[in-house]
C-alpha cells in the first residue's frame, strides 16, 4: 500500500500525537502515528499490550520478487535493498507489524515465528542490513516477480 508523507522517526514530536502517545518513546510514537493513518487501533501500538520487542525478518520468498510494498508502510525506514532481495535491520525494527500484511509474497515473519527451515534468514537480515542501502519508497517489482512468487529453494539465487 503506497502511503504519502512517510514520517521519519526523529521528526515526529510525541506531543503532537495526543494522550495515547504520552508515555511511548519516540520511535513507537512514530509507529502509532503511521498506524492510525492506516486504520489500526491505538492498542496495537501500546507496548503495555504487547510482549518483549523483537524484530521482523524477511525470508526466502522475497528473493527474485522484491515487490517492495512493505517499504512504504515502515515508520522507521528499516528496510535495506539488495539486487533481488530486501532485508530488515534488526537494530531499527520497532516490532510494529505494519509491513506483514503488505507483503504480497507473505515473506515477512516475526523473529519468533520464522519457520524452522528459514531460521538462517534471521542472521542474513542482520548481516546484509549492515552493507545494503536503505530503501524508503516503493518501486516497481522485478520483471518476473509474479513468476517467481512461491517457488521453492530460492536462496541459491540471492545476489549480494
Ligand atoms: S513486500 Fe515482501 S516480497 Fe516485496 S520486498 Fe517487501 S518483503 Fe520482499
Ligand atoms: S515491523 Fe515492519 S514496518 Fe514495523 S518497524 Fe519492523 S520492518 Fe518496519
Amino acid at each position: 500500500m503506497a502511503v504519502a508523507g512517510k514520517a521519519r522517526r526523529d521528526s515526529v514530536p510525541g506531543g503532537q500525537l495526543g494522550n495515547a502517545s504520552e508515555k511511548i518513546p519516540s520511535r513507537e510514537a512514530v509507529a502509532l502515528s503511521r498506524g492510525l493513518q492506516l486504520g489500526y487501533s491505538p492498542l496495537h501500538f501500546n507496548p503495555a499490550c504487547r510482549s518483549v520487542t523483537m524484530t521482523y525478518v524477511v525470508t526466502e520468498n522475497c528473493i527474485k520478487c522484491k515487490f517492495t510494498d512493505c517499504v512504504d508502510v515502515c515508520p522507521v525506514d528499516c528496510f535495506h535493498e539488495g539486487p533481488n532481495f530486501l532485508v530488515i535491520d534488526p537494530e531499527e525494527c520497532i516490532d510494529c507489524t505494519l509491513c506483514v500484511p503488505e507483503c504480497p509474497a507473505e515473506a515477512i515473519y516475526a523473529e519468533d515465528d520464522v519457520p524452522d527451515a528459514q531460521r538462517r534468514f534471521i542472521a542474513l537480515n542482520a548481516e546484509l542490513a549492515q552493507t545494503w542501502p536503505v530503501i524508503v519508497e516503493r518501486k516497481e517489482p522485478l520483471d518476473d516477480a509474479d513468476e517467481w512468487n512461491n517457488k521453492p529453494d530460492k536462496l541459491q539465487y540471492l545476489k549480494r
